[in-house]
């Protein structure tokens, strides 16, 4: 729902679909990137599928493996800050948004050009229909844009320490089923994770959904026809929008 409220036009643009999209385009986003049990499988599907995909990188993991960032950039794909610690930045001491979106972008500018307009996308999301969080990230990168999503994979929910292999195929096979039978699918900003920050180990199970989650849904969308491109920011948005939140 669209509100007015005190963003002293200073509402950037929440992005969920992909700007002018062919009929046959969507955009695939992974969040958290990226982990060493995850990332060169995933590149490995884009490749294969010859897709591209938009990646959100923590910058706590990506300073452990910056030769990954370097990999997913030379591959093509689009490569955005998600913040450096993995926390509610909209709840966080005033300044540590702008800090951490400093921080992880400083480290990304050595793998590829800072892009521009920007789009970054939250950890959990968190702040993006709040006014502050918006003016901060205006003055942070002016023109910047939030990457929201119409569909979510919820890949974060099908690896638990129970969870068997079969588990995980079966679990990841329907979670992107739901997805590719969606109405909304044709333009869809399409969210999953590299392996998503959570209190399992890295490896095993986690990088296993992952993985799955990646091969469901470009074999899937290559069946349909479909493919996957980088999310691109909105074209010039309009003056008005900048004063109301939708
Ligand atoms: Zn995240």
């Amino acid at each position: 729902m669209a509100s007015l409220s005190c963003s002293l036009g200073n509402w950037r643009p929440v992005v969920r679909h992909v700007d002018d999209a062919g009929p046959q385009e969507v955009a695939i986003t992974i969040d958290d990137a990226p982990t060493v049990e995850a990332t060169p499988g995933l590149l490995d599907l884009l490749r294969r599928f010859q897709m591209k995909a938009t990646f959100f990188v923590s910058g706590f993991r990506a300073e452990k493996s910056l030769e990954l960032v370097e990999a997913i950039a030379r591959d093509g794909h689009a490569v955005y800050a998600h913040g450096w610690d993995h926390i509610r930045l909209d709840r966080a001491p005033k300044g540590r948004l702008i800090q951490d979106m400093s921080r992880c972008e400083a480290l990304l500018a050595q793998c590829r050009p800072t892009p521009s307009p920007y789009l970054v996308r939250l950890p959990y999301n968190g702040g993006y229909r709040n006014s502050a969080v918006h003016r901060q990230l205006q003055s942070w990168m002016p023109g910047c844009q939030i990457a929201h999503w119409r569909l979510s994979t919820e890949d974060h929910a099908i690896a638990s320490a129970q969870a068997t292999t079969a588990d995980i195929e079966q679990a990841a096979e329907a979670a992107v089923r739901r997805v590719l039978d969606h109405p909304g699918l044709p333009g869809a900003v399409i969210l999953m994770h590299d392996q998503p920050v959570n209190d399992l180990p890295e490896g095993g199970v986690k990088a296993q959904a992952s993985l799955a989650v990646m091969r469901h849904l470009v074999e899937g969308l290559a069946a349909k026809g479909m493919a996957s491109v980088c999310l691109r920011p909105l074209a010039a948005p309009s003056f008005l929008s900048r004063f109301v939140f939708a």
